[in-house]
């Protein structure tokens, strides 16, 4: 009924727009070159021709963002816009609503715009693709970035011819084909601008390819395309190269041996000043991590998911997708409730083939989701629904931080995960083990067509026909159920199907990266490395005491503050009945809060329930 009700109102947009289409823009061919030879100063430089008729024109920036979910499109770093026609430059306004478009009347005579602008990369700030991705030695380019495209033509219509200039000698990484390279110049094939938007480019002076499947291998092309802060960083343990080749395999089991691209590239920097995160595409990911984070087995092991997680959303977000998230462009809203299967089921695969694969392990898969049951928000979810974490994404991405507790977060990750684990469960259950949730993926993400990037709409009805298809059971009750829930403790029947229970230790839980700086379940909260309380937990000792986020901890029982200090603390008044003194700097006031709690070291875990049959492990064994 969505869908279908979506399809018809994007027919007759459609119809409208090939009739203003008409009235300003000749065809939709546009040149364009982006010159990223100044990222060490974080200035990528834009020089564009587009075919146009005489008449007024808006041209566009990108403003809602595909596999970021929100408005995202850097319109405030678009800088020193110039517009010429027949070698005159032409006034522009810009849209008082939409503030991404600019309006401008295109001269009698004239049928093409030359447009000049500059990007400035942020330092330090932004998310995603609209965060800092530059330095001296390195330079992602997302081209949404970098140009401006007719806004009443699909960018399905437009026809890019693009080159990409770089630093002489540095290495270049993409899913685009390249025609001819010249020196500082990179040309490639004409696509669409759906695509070329779909499709960044990576470059670097420290560069190197990773070949993990041939061309013409059995999955066709997959490379790790790395750029790094020094070479060192480049030097990938054999056993990881191979736990990625193997990943290929498993990946490509669980879509049913379908691969909706022509090829695969990771373009992953490596680098400790451009943070830790990833953006799916179809033929590639942009993947963050830190300098050391394939070299070093310890640094790895923090987030064996980033290019796993990356990966399944292939199949999972860029081909299958909900239908709230297909607009047809880059300029009208988007809506996110379909997040929890988009990005909920490619959490929980993206731990899951990490292990099948040996990225990870089972049981740092288990302290994973212990870890994730520990730090749940326990007083939002009374007000907010898991659901209402998705509807509200686009304003929840850029506002995960403090009093997370009260307010919930990006929950259709974490939350998901563990309702993808119960759903797997509960298959295998009711098939006695003969099927499980990747034969949903077969059937869901597969559909036969091998090789072509493409998107298919999909509403919750389909998911839960497509789950009784696999096995007949009342799914819509349990995940509606799910993500309705105003209960007060996160799901835990996924766990427990699964073979293990939560548990309580005074170790620290070891795939949690504050490790023992996370006294959530004890005392209360949370800090980093320099003592800032990170988040606090409603209802906690510490709250009580009136701790809260962004203080910093200066004193623990009258002694200077460390972690030492504060970890002893916590473990002694297990056996004492006075309390716990804080003195804490609240925004250069000082705050002393006396905390009553005695119950010690308390770190989340998983325990194997004996009389159960451990079904994490058959959901972490290979396939392949
Ligand atoms: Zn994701």
């Amino acid at each position: 009924m969505i869908r279908s009700w979506i399809m018809f109102c994007r027919a007759l947009l459609a119809g409208l727009l090939a009739v203003f289409s008409s009235i300003a823009v000749a065809d939709s061919t546009m040149r364009l070159s982006v010159d990223v030879r100044d990222a060490g100063r974080r200035l990528y430089h834009t020089e564009e021709e587009l075919a146009v008729h005489p008449g007024p024109l808006t041209l566009q920036y990108a403003k809602w963002i595909p596999g970021e979910h929100m408005v995202s499109g850097p319109i405030q770093n678009l800088v020193n816009l110039h517009v010429f026609a027949e070698g005159k430059e032409i006034e522009w306004r810009r849209d008082l609503v939409d503030l991404w478009g600019f309006h401008l009347d295109v001269p009698t005579g004239v049928n093409q715009l030359k447009i000049s602008f500059d990007y400035i990369m942020p330092a330090g700030q932004g998310q995603y693709g609209s965060g800092v991705s530059s330095h001296e030695r390195l330079a992602l380019l997302n081209w949404y970035t970098n140009l401006l495209s007719p806004r009443d033509i699909s960018p399905d219509d437009v026809t890019v011819q693009a080159t990409f200039v770089k630093p002489r000698n540095w290495g270049v990484g993409t899913s685009l084909v390249a025609t001819r390279a010249d020196g500082e110049a990179v040309h490639y094939a004409a696509v669409s601008l759906t695509k070329l938007n779909d499709s960044p480019v990576l470059t670097g002076e420290y560069f190197r390819r990773i070949e993990l499947s041939p061309a013409k291998g059995p999955y066709g092309e997959h490379a790790l395309d790395l750029a790094a802060d020094s070479p060192g960083n480049l030097e990938v343990p054999q056993a990881r190269i191979d736990a990625f080749k193997k990943l290929v395999a498993e990946e490509r089991s669980v879509g049913g041996g379908i691969g909706h691209y022509s090829r695969y590239n990771w373009l992953v920097t490596l680098s400790d000043t451009l943070g830790y995160n990833g953006v799916e595409h179809h033929e590639s990911s942009n993947d963050h991590a830190p300098a050391a984070y394939l070299a070093d087995d310890d640094t790895f092991k923090k987030s064996p998911d980033l290019l796993t997680h990356e990966f399944f959303h292939s199949w999972n977000g860029k081909y299958r997708r909900p239908a709230g998230l297909i607009n047809g462009g880059f300029t009208l809203p988007m809506k996110d409730d379909g997040l929890w299967v988009y990005e909920g089921m490619t959490e929980y695969y993206g731990l899951v083939l990490a292990t099948r694969s040996g990225l990870n392990d089972e049981a740092r898969y288990a302290e994973y989701i212990a870890a994730t049951l520990g730090q749940l928000s326990l007083t939002g979810r009374r007000w907010r629904s898991l659901q209402d974490t998705a509807d509200m994404a686009p304003i929840l991405y850029g506002n995960n931080g403090n009093w997370y507790d009260v307010r919930r977060g990006t929950d259709f990750y974490d939350e998901m995960n563990l309702v993808w684990l119960e759903v797997d469960c509960k298959i295998r259950e009711l098939t006695h083990g003969a099927k499980s949730l990747d034969d949903f993926c077969h059937i869901f993400h597969g559909q036969g067509e091998n090789g072509v990037p493409a998107v298919k709409g999909y509403d919750s009805a389909e998911v839960y026909s497509t789950l009784n298809t696999v096995a007949p059971y009342d799914w819509k009750s349990l995940l509606e159920k799910r993500l309705s829930s105003k209960e007060a403790l996160p799901p835990m029947a996924g766990v427990e199907a699964a073979g293990w229970r939560l548990v309580f230790s005074d170790k620290p839980n070891t795939a949690d990266q504050a490790g023992r700086q996370n006294y959530m379940c004890s005392i209360g909260f949370n800090l980093d490395d320099s003592g800032a309380v990170t988040d606090c937990r409603a209802g906690s000792a510490a709250y009580k005491a009136g701790v809260g986020p962004d203080m910093k901890l200066l004193a623990v029982n009258g002694q200077k503050y460390s972690a030492d200090v504060l970890y002893l603390a916590v473990m002694q008044a297990k056996h004492s009945k006075a309390p716990i003194t804080l003195d804490l700097d609240n925004q250069g006031f000082m705050r002393h809060c006396t905390v009553d709690y005695h119950d010690g070291l308390r770190y989340p875990h998983l325990e194997r329930i004996k009389e159960k049959e451990d079904v994490l492990a058959k959901i972490c064994a290979p396939r392949t």
